[in-house]
């Protein structure tokens, strides 16, 4: 089986006049079909920059990527335009930018889909199914500005998937809401996910995501840190499993807490012991 995100090596730089930024420097993602993940990290870590990316918006300046069997790095329009269409859904951060304010609930589920060709079949039937899937069914006639911010969200969940798509890609779609209405607009998404069999990268800062998502993935720096997965313990607790991500190359981002702690920087000892390595701060000494 082919995965559904192959991300290595990412890199991605934004040219000004002035200066060159660095977004991404050599990230790596995978992901399954119908797996879920979490993208969390600091302001200015490169997660918007790889949405973008992974949206076919915004092309890398290097690396390889491609999404549902799609080379993102070397589509051309009307392809880049069909996998927009048909292979990702994009929830922008911001509802209102994802809705057609004149248009009723249903009409604007239906716009994505009258778009796509030979979508002649059923489209109000459809919509109304991924409507109420989301809890708006009793909201089906109402336009953007009659319903809640949660409400609007969940519109615009609706439209991102609208056209059945592999991926749904949502840059912090709970920033805006409060924590009840975001949990149940999350365990909503996430049953409809699996009902589609779609899978998802979600941006947070939010930490409540995370119990939603197969796999949390923390950029650091333009590269991918490490990866959290939740397993469920006898309790019923969810424990997290935290892993540091290792490129083909070998490297590895220790976390930042570390470093601080163990004054860990520039150069480092490492010492094969038993079945692992340990690494020490150069000023360790020999009998470390
Ligand atoms: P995040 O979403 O994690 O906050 P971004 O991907 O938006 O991070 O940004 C990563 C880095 O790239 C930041 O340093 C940001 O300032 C820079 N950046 C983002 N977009 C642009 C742009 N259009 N032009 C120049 N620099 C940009
Ligand atoms: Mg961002």
């Amino acid at each position: 089986m082919t995965q559904l995100v192959e991300a290595e090596g990412l890199v991605h730089i934004y040219k000004t006049a002035e200066l060159e930024v660095v977004a991404l420097q050599g990230l790596d993602l995978h992901l399954e079909p119908a797996e879920t993940i979490a993208i969390a990290g600091r302001s200015g870590s490169g997660k918007t920059t790889l949405m973008n990316i992974l949206a076919g918006v915004e092309r890398p300046s290097a690396g390889r990527v491609q999404v549902g069997g799609h080379d993102l790095t070397r589509m051309d329009g009307s392809e880049q335009e069909e996998y927009r269409r048909r292979v990702v859904g994009y929830l922008w951060q911001h509802a209102q930018v994802n809705l057609w304010p004149e248009l009723t609930a249903l009409e604007n589920v239906q716009v994505p889909m009258l778009a796509g060709a030979g979508g002649h079949r059923g489209p109000a039937a459809q919509s109304r199914r991924l409507l109420e899937a989301l809890g708006l069914g009793s909201r089906l006639s109402h336009r953007p500005d009659r319903l809640s911010g949660g409400e609007n969200q969940r519109l615009a969940m609706a439209i991102a998937l609208a056209n059945g798509p592999q991926l749904l890609l949502a840059d912090e779609p709970t920033a805006e809401l409060d924590g009840a209405t975001c949990r149940g607009l999350l365990a909503d998404l996430a049953q409809l996910l699996r009902e589609l069999n779609a899978g998802a990268i979600m941006v947070t800062h939010d930490r409540q995501l995370e119990r939603y998502v197969d796999r949390v993935i923390q950029i650091r720096d333009g590269r991918t840190a490490t990866e959290t997965r939740y397993v469920e313990h006898a309790s019923g607790h969810l424990v997290a499993d935290e892993l540091v991500i290792m490129d083909r190359a070998g490297r590895l981002q220790i976390p930042r807490h570390h470093l601080e702690e163990l004054g860990l920087r520039d150069r480092v000892r490492i010492r094969r012991e038993g079945e692992g390595l340990r690494i020490l701060p150069l000023d360790a000494g020999a009998d470390a």
